[in-house]
């Protein structure tokens, strides 16, 4: 009796699963198949049995099918595996399935060779628009940084081989905040799309105009017949802020600063990183000397940049003398407000600068490799700050920290995180580090291992900044994430009178969902932007609507008040929100580690 209960379970179990299984026998001829297959690809599943697999799937794909079943009659088993195919839908579309394979176990008396079969076109659908998000500014159409990075790069190999220098522009508008702050941001947002517009205009088609974010445009400049900037081209970039701009039927006269450097101008060996950070000087050194001026990169300028690079002892001295600090800040369930965990921000306090923002020391730390012993101590830090929080009784209080590349990519990563958890007796379920695509992109095994390791301990793996750097989404599963931290700039747009603005986010929630992924909205400021990300099911957030990043104490007093954070909301409790106090297990693969 309870055998056939089981069974009936069990069948129960195949008839209502959404991913569709397959059994392909030794000749590569259907021979079963699960009743998902009718709804998700529309033929009939006694019509499909004993039909050839490479029947149904995508011509390029057949040939890698064929090689597995005839590997299969060898009666090796094979190790399971993951891949994407394109399998033929009846009305002719190809949809994109994410398929694991194995071999039907060897004590079960027959030779087959078992699909699992996931519909992931939408995944799919999201990566293209994802890949276009990455590489364009969405306001002007313009390239963005990662795009400008990338023909830089390409122009300094060609400049290499010619020696042809090429030149590096930064345009930064002056006083754009005031038109900001008294227009609003529609006229803002108006006048950046029309600079845009004149900058790539008024230059040559061998140029490369990019927007690097707010009001800061960038340009390349490939064919300069002398290595120096002629008057000429100065009068170029400079002429779209000649003319006025129309904002709401008002004249407004806007000016520019520039800062340009030439790849062969110094004795500097340039990079893409070391070009900007140059043209960065100039333009620095052009808004000292007031509005609306070209400043060239020269060696003085030079100094200043030494002088960046002392940092690198005043770096390891701070560590040394326990300069860094860190803060707080609320990650909270957005419908009822109530705070969940928090996010670990590290601050530097300089003896003469004040208090330093992680912009300006992260990636100076990231490039010395000063990273490595900095985020220790952060880890460490923040742990110790688990227990002592948990001693007053928040157990539940889930704690996210930052990890860089750098440190992944250091064997042994794995076993500190565990021995910080022992140190404090925290459990791994109250941890979650935060990494960046970035990271999953490099996708070197010394990182799978490590995350496998960590995921494995019931650590909570989140992507950070996610949707800014694109890189093919299927390493969501193949590294159990468990929480995706959707970017600020997706937030930024919500809660405004343009639906368009949410339509990725709301992909993005719904593709999590469909993962069973956590999702985080960052940088949430306005209770617009919250309610819109409620609307589409957006379970968690943070912000400054909740609160700023605060020290320890006053984290504290958040937590000791019975109230939730933000503004009362007119959302109702409950909703249509999971509310995932702890997140729910990702299904794993089996045989996937
Ligand atoms: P992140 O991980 O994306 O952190 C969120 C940043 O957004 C924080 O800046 C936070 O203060 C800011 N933020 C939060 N809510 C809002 C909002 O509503 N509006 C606005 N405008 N900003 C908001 P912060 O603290 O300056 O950190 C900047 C970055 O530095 C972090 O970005 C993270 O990438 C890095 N970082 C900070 N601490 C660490 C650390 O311990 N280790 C590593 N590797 N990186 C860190
Ligand atoms: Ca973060
Ligand atoms: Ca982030």
């Amino acid at each position: 009796l309870h055998q056939r209960k089981i069974q009936e379970q069990f069948r129960g179990m195949i008839q209502n699963a959404s991913d569709i299984i397959m059994v392909v026998d030794e000749s590569g001829l259907i021979n079963y198949a699960t009743p998902s297959l009718e709804r998700k690809l529309g033929h009939s599943v006694s019509d499909l049995l004993g039909t050839p697999l490479a029947a149904l799937l995508h011509p390029d794909e057949s040939a890698i099918a064929n090689a597995l079943i005839s590997g299969m009659s060898g009666g090796s088993s094979q190790a399971p595996s993951l891949v994407d195919w394109r399998v033929r839908h009846a009305d002719g579309r190809y949809l994109f399935f994410e398929v694991l394979t194995s071999t039907l176990p060897d004590d079960s008396g027959a030779v087959g060779l078992v699909l699992t079969m996931r519909d992931v076109s939408q995944r799919r659908a999201l990566e293209q628009q994802l890949m276009h998000q990455a590489f364009h500014d969405t306001l002007t159409g313009l390239p963005n940084r990662a795009l400008f990075r990338d023909r830089v790069e390409q122009a300094l190999t060609r400049a290499a081989r010619t020696g042809i220098a090429i030149a590096v522009a930064i345009v930064d508008l002056d006083d754009f905040k005031v038109v900001n702050d008294t227009r609003g941001h529609a006229a803002g947002d108006a006048m950046l799309s029309e600079v845009a517009q004149r900058l790539q205009m008024m230059l040559r088609a061998s140029t490369t105009v990019a927007r690097l974010g707010g009001d800061e445009f960038a340009i390349l400049i490939e064919d300069l017949d002398d290595g120096s900037l002629s008057q000429d081209l100065i009068d170029r970039i400079m002429s779209p802020f000649r003319a006025p701009f129309v904002v709401e039927r008002e004249e407004l006269v806007v000016s520019a600063s520039i800062g340009v450097v030439f790849s062969g101008g110094s004795e500097l060996v340039l990079n893409f990183t070391e070009l900007l950070r140059c043209a960065d000087l100039a333009l620095y050194a052009a808004k000292e000397q007031g509005k609306g001026r070209v400043e060239v990169y020269h060696d003085d300028l030079h100094t200043r940049m030494v002088n960046r690079l002392n940092h690198r002892s005043e770096l390891s001295n701070a560590m040394k003398t326990g300069q860094f600090e860190l803060h707080y800040q609320p990650i909270v369930l957005i419908d009822t407000g109530e705070i969940l965990g928090s996010e670990v921000l590290v601050r530097w306090h300089h003896p003469t600068r004040g208090l330093v923002m992680p912009a300006e020391f992260i990636s100076l730390a990231e490039e010395t490799g000063q990273i490595i012993e900095l985020g220790r101590w952060v880890l460490d830090r923040a742990c110790r700050q688990w227990r002592e929080w948990a001693d007053l009784g928040y157990v539940s209080h889930r704690l996210s920290v930052n990890v860089s590349a750098r440190q992944l990519q250091e064997a042994g990563f794995a076993d500190e995180v565990s021995a910080v958890l022992l140190r404090h007796a925290m459990p791994p379920t109250a941890l979650v580090l935060e990494l960046t695509e970035s990271v999953f992109a490099l996708d070197t095994s010394i990182i799978l291992e490590q995350l496998t390791v960590i995921a494995d301990t019931g650590v909570y793996i989140a992507v950070d900044d996610f949707g800014t750097g694109y890189s093919s989404l299927s390493y969501l599963r193949r590294f159990h994430v468990h929480e995706l931290k959707v970017d600020k700039s997706f937030v930024d747009g919500l809660g405004t009178d343009n639906p368009d603005e949410g339509a990725l986010t709301s992909a993005i929630v719904s593709m999590a969902q469909s993962l069973r992924l956590e999702v985080v909205a960052e940088g949430i400021e306005r209770i617009a932007q919250r309610d819109e990300l409620w609307s589409m099911g957006c379970g968690l957030g943070q912000g400054y609507l909740y609160s700023r990043p605060v020290p320890a104490e006053e984290l504290l007093v958040l937590l000791s008040r019975a109230q939730p954070l933000g503004p009362p909301s007119a959302l109702s409790g409950g909703g249509n929100i999971a509310r995932l106090r702890v997140p729910a297990p990702i299904a794993r693969l089996p045989g996937l580690g």
